[in-house]
């Protein structure tokens, strides 16, 4: 860092994107700090209500997943529309999705980057920043500013970030809105979620037994503007012909189905992740999963690049690789809330869909999308586990058993020897990559695809997903390691440290 610097990296939003790509830049002993607003870490609102298997894997690999398990509730399926997909054949140790609302996920991690250190100034709002050439300075609404070398916006869907940077936002326009509250209620409701041709409705009692969870789609669209009481109270009898005398909010707000995603995540020295890179209809709940893995890809990239060990280009792979996924899930989110719109002919169409969707290969595909376990970055032709996630084996190593996953606690990439052949040559890398000599005698079972073959090594990026796979030679490994994890020093010490230069993105306005 240097003196005219706060801090290596300022992450704007403590929300779960900003608190997960907080915990990878702390693991990797990267200095940060994270500005939020708010006055402390309490969500006042339950707000989302859960996470899939693919991020619930993405904290076990940090070993911290059982801490969001034990105040959670398992469903060994996930949903399309108003389908339920089986996935406890799904090849993973966690074949099903987590109930959790988002206010005990945002404490739980609240909790986890206390325990690592991590910087959170709470009551700090961003106005805005300047960029130069070293760096950028973030100017705080209230006052100050503060300097760093790269900024990233982690600050929700209306992201100051995103806009400062002159990130387009591109997307579909809302048709639909929704209130969503937590309130009292001196009648008692009906059970269960009703449909209708506005759309979705549901009145759900929450764990103190008091309050209640209501979403009512709204007869107009109405995307802006503060949701009152009295809003609510029109919805509520305009579907079900009464209110049930409903009183005491303590959480009101309105949502659409908006859906947009950022043209580019990175502009220079400026990032975006979570729902400032990407919003959407809630419907199938991939909000927080997606914040998350997004604050999971960067983190290693960008610590990296800011120790010097890799160039500047290592984190325009982090586009390259989350705005397909992203893509991906919005589309997903649409035809979800399509199919909430139930006149006569959508639920015929519903119908239709449901029946396909149970049906084996259907039914793998989609549960493989939901959950996020099917993802596959784009790292070029080869075997099956390039670009996608590397399951969580049981090995036998010299020192005993070991779960792949423990192998990725403390974020460093492994290089994972599973053959008879000799080892893998990474001499230039011993300080940076993990070698392990193990042995697993399972099968290679991928989601959604079956058995793929085994491989003899396998090298195994900090975020969980494959560089390179061996097959019974190096072939390629120097190429991988340099890619992912920089250039490499002949006599064996790590390389020395790169000094680039990011592009320079639009200029702040
Ligand atoms: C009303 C509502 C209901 C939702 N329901 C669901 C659901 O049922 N299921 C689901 O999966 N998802 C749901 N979502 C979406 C889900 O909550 C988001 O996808 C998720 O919170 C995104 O996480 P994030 O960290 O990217 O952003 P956020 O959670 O939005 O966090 C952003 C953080 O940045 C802070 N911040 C913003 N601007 C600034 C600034 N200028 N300076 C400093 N700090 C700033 C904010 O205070 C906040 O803490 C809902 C969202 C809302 C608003």
């Amino acid at each position: 860092m240097s003196a005219r610097e706060d801090a290596a990296v300022v992450i704007v939003g403590a929300g779960p994107a900003g608190m997960m790509l907080s915990a990878e830049l702390a693991l990797a002993g990267v200095d940060a700090v994270v500005l939020e607003r708010r006055p402390d870490h309490v969500l006042a609102d339950s707000r989302a209500g859960g996470i899939h298997a693919r991020t619930i894997e993405l904290l076990d690999q940090r070993g911290v997943a059982d801490r969001f398990l034990a105040e959670g509730r398992t469903v060994q399926a996930a949903m399309f529309g108003a389908t339920t997909l089986d996935m406890s054949d799904f090849p993973t140790r966690h074949p099903y999705s987590l109930g959790i609302w988002q206010k005990h996920i945002e404490r739980i991690l609240a909790g986890w980057i206390a325990e690592l250190g991590v910087k959170v100034s709470h009551g700090h709002q961003v106005a805005g920043f300047d960029l130069d050439d070293d760096g950028v300075t973030v100017r705080i609404a209230h006052g100050g500013s503060l300097r760093a070398r790269y900024l990233v916006g982690c600050d929700g869907g209306r992201s100051v970030v995103r806009k400062g940077a002159g990130i387009e936002f591109p997307g579909w326009d809302a048709t639909r809105s929704n209130l969503i509250a937590e309130v009292q209620l001196t009648e008692q409701p009906p059970s269960g979620m009703r449909q209708d041709a506005r759309g979705v409705h549901a009145l759900h009692p929450m764990e103190d037994g008091v309050t209640y969870r209501v979403v009512v789609t709204e007869s107009d669209l109405e995307a802006s503007g503060e949701a009152t009481l009295a809003d609510l109270r029109r919805s509520l009898v305009s579907v079900y012909g009464t209110d049930f005398g409903v009183h005491t909010p303590t959480w009101l707000s309105r949502f659409t189905d908006a859906t947009r995603q950022a043209a580019t995540y990175r502009s220079g020295r400026v990032l975006i992740a979570g729902d400032a890179a990407h919003v959407h209809y809630p419907a199938g709940g991939q909000g927080v999963g997606l914040g998350l893995q997004d604050a999971a890809n960067l983190g290693w990239k960008l610590a990296q690049v800011v120790k010097g060990t890799s160039p500047d280009r290592l984190l325009d792979t982090y586009h390259a690789e989350r705005h397909p996924v992203a893509a991906r899930a919005l589309r997903y989110t649409m035809a979800q809330g399509a199919l909430q719109r139930s006149d006569d002919r959508m639920a015929a169409l519903s119908d239709v869909v449901g029946q396909l969707a149970v049906m084996d290969e259907p039914r793998r595909l989609l549960a493989g999308l939901v959950s996020g376990l099917d993802i596959r970055y784009d790292l070029g032709e080869g075997h099956p586990l390039l670009g996608r996630r590397m399951p969580d084996l049981d090995l036998d190593t010299g020192g005993g058993k070991l779960r792949m996953f423990e192998l990725l606690r403390s974020a460093r990439p492994v290089l994972l020897h599973l053959g008879a052949a000799s080892a893998p040559d990474v001499a230039g890398w011993v300080e940076r990559v993990q070698v392990v000599e193990a042995a697993y005698h399972g099968r290679w079972e991928l989601p959604v695809l079956g058995t793929v073959d085994a491989p003899t090594a396998v090298l195994v990026r900090p975020d969980g997903y494959v560089a390179w796979v061996g097959e019974g030679d190096d072939a390629g490994l120097p190429e991988a390691l340099i890619t992912w994890f920089g250039p490499g020093d002949a006599d064996g010490r790590p390389g020395g440290a790169i000094r680039s230069e990011p592009r320079r993105g639009p200029t702040h306005h």
